[in-house]
């Protein structure tokens, strides 16, 4: 590497979980790539995200090297989860002992995680991390593609990975389609102290407007919210004064873990649902939030995009032995083919879970009431739910798959 000119095996854009976790991966596996974000670092006081991970992702995590540089004692987990409905009797409770698993998941901030992957990446020697500004224009020829940034320089590699999220800079550069749906909801978020400990359970009530998530950090008294409501609402809830707030959301929650405090800013994300209507183009492929993006209404987001990431770098490790191109489009199919048929049934079904308790009509509070009763009551319905929730069904990865876990 020279001067404003970067030549690699594979260019990664966006350095946030998934491109940093690609990254890790592939550098792991000898493959010269340069990761084009920021990684890391100190952030301004805003809201604290943390993010559900499941047991898959925490493998995944793992084999990128950066499970255990998170510390141990903050991370959250949760053997329980109770979901309700506030309008009605219907309710379903998931507990890890039906599946003789130490956990269900676990609970991580997401700036502790993107420190620890910050971390990985430095160990690996073929791979550079560079600070990059908007990418202006993407060429793909025939055997490499040249990615120019805004400031002038010029990155180079036969595969190019837009892992920049949502609002993906490189994805329309390289004339990809992302059909968005927007829920005119918002997911506000904060962390807050309860009176009465959390259980290692996760909570979700649904109100009317959206769910309301009580997530269990690693302190018994202290959870991670994320309430899914209308967009009007959301910006009032973020203007009230912090008593004001603290009781809105005491009473939102039914008081289920008594008063709570917030103990951080709280921040409002918009919600979508969208999908890239291929994930692939010669030299070019999709990953994470830049090739779908769900309701967080059960937390899956970014661990689908740690699923992309482990089966792509999967992919282009296998085909680079086997000495193939990993920018040739054959290549990039073999992925795109397995994944985006999973992450289209999730986006299906978490879409149909957000219209079915999103819901005012009698009919379909009746239906969702029976059927958290009927859930509950089947141990086969509820086993195959817990093992999508877990991140253990479906066609998995090699690095997803490792034995199974315990506590942090
Ligand atoms: C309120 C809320 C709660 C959530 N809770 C959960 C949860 O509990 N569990 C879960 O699994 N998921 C959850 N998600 C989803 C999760 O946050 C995302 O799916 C995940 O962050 C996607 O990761 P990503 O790396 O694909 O994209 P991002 O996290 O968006 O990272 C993309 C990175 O690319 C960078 N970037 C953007 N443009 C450029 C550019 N031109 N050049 C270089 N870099 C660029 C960005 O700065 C960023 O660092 C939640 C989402 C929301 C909104």
């Amino acid at each position: 590497m020279s001067g404003g000119k970067f030549n690699a095996e594979a260019i990664i854009v966006g350095a946030g979980p998934v491109g940093s976790t690609l990254a890790s991966l592939l550098g792991a596996g000898g493959v010269e790539c340069v990761l084009a974000g920021s990684t890391g670092g100190p952030r301004p006081g805003g809201p604290v995200r943390a993010l559900a991970m499941t047991l898959a992702s925490r493998n995944v995590l793992q084999a990128a090297g950066a499970w255990e540089r998170l510390p141990r004692e903050e991370i959250g987990y949760f053997q329980k989860m109770r979901v309700w409905d506030a309008n009605g009797t219907g309710a379903i409770e998931f507990d890890s002992a039906e599946l003789c698993l130490p956990t269900l998941g676990y609970i991580v901030e997401q700036t502790l995680l993107d420190d620890a992957l910050a971390g990985a990446i430095q160990t690996h020697q073929c791979l550079s991390a560079v600070v990059a500004d908007r990418a202006e224009s993407l060429d793909i020829g025939r055997d490499r593609a040249v990615l120019r940034l805004e400031d002038g320089r010029e990155l180079s590699a036969p595969l190019v990975v837009g892992a920049d999220g949502f609002a993906s800079g490189v994805r329309p550069l390289a004339g990809i389609d992302y059909p968005t749906h927007e829920y005119r909801q918002q997911a506000l978020v904060c962390t807050v102290d309860t009176e009465r400990p959390h259980e290692f359970t996760a909570w979700q009530r649904f109100l009317p407007d959206g769910p309301l998530a009580f997530l269990p950090l690693s302190v018994p008294r202290r959870c991670a919210v994320v309430w899914s409501t209308a967009s009007d609402r959301a910006t009032e809830l973020l203007r009230m004064n912090p008593a004001a707030f603290d009781a809105q959301l005491a009473h939102a929650f039914d008081h289920t873990l008594g008063a709570v405090t917030t103990i951080s800013a709280r921040g409002a994300f918009p919600l979508r649902r969208a999908h890239a209507e291929r994930y692939c183009r010669p030299r070019f492929v999709l990953a994470g939030d830049a090739a779908h993006c769900v309701h967080p209404l059960a937390g899956q987001g970014a661990n689908l995009g740690l699923l992309d990431a482990a089966c792509l770098a999967q992919v282009l490790l296998a085909a680079r032995a086997r000495g193939q191109d990993i920018g040739a489009l054959e290549v990039l199919r073999r992925y795109e083919r397995w994944r985006r048929g999973e992450n289209g049934a999730m986006l299906v079904a978490l879409d149909a879970l957000q219209k079915l308790f999103g819901s005012g009509s009698g009919a379909l509070q009746w239906a969702r009431n029976a059927g958290l009763d009927l859930v509950d009551a089947s141990d086969m319905l509820k086993n195959l739910i817990m093992r999508l929730a877990t991140g253990t069904l479906g066609d998995l990865p090699l690095l997803a798959r490792s034995p199974l876990p315990a506590r942090p």
